[in-house]
């Protein structure tokens, strides 16, 4: 997620691990399910939604988070589910309608998967994306 949190609100809660876990306990299911009906967010706790068109790329059955994989049909469908479009055609046509649609050409960095399951909102707030939630 590319919102910048300012230093010392990262470093707040960096400084008082229980007060943020506390924070995580009661955010977290809130969490899931606004973006679960919403996004079908699987709590991959490093959320780049805005970055791909507001489209999780976690959706895709490979959980590529750069850009879809060779397979993809000639009627941009998936090549492991044939009945779904595929994630990253969705994420570019999305794209294109936000005014930071460019973001999508940011190459993600690999994701994290110890930190599966965590709030990526606190996570972004604690300076921890792609570090497990304690
Ligand atoms: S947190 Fe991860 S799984 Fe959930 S919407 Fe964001 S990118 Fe998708």
């Amino acid at each position: 997620m590319s919102i910048s949190v300012p230093a010392p609100v990262r470093g707040f809660f960096r400084r008082h691990p229980r007060l943020t876990r506390a924070l995580e306990l009661a955010v977290r299911p809130f969490e899931a399910a606004s973006k679960k009906v919403v996004f079908g967010c699987k709590m991959c706790g490093q959320c780049i939604l805005h970055e791909t068109g507001m489209t999780c790329p976690m959706g895709c059955p490979k959980t590529l988070r750069n850009g879809p994989c060779g397979g993809v049909r000639m009627d941009g469908r998936c090549e492991v589910i044939p009945g779904m479009m595929c994630v990253w055609v969705k994420a570019e046509r999305r794209s294109r309608w936000l005014p930071w649609g460019g973001a999508i050409l940011k190459v993600q960095p690999a994701l994290d998967w110890s930190g599966a399951g965590s709030s990526a909102w606190i996570n972004v707030l604690a300076d921890r994306q792609g570090k497990e939630a304690s």
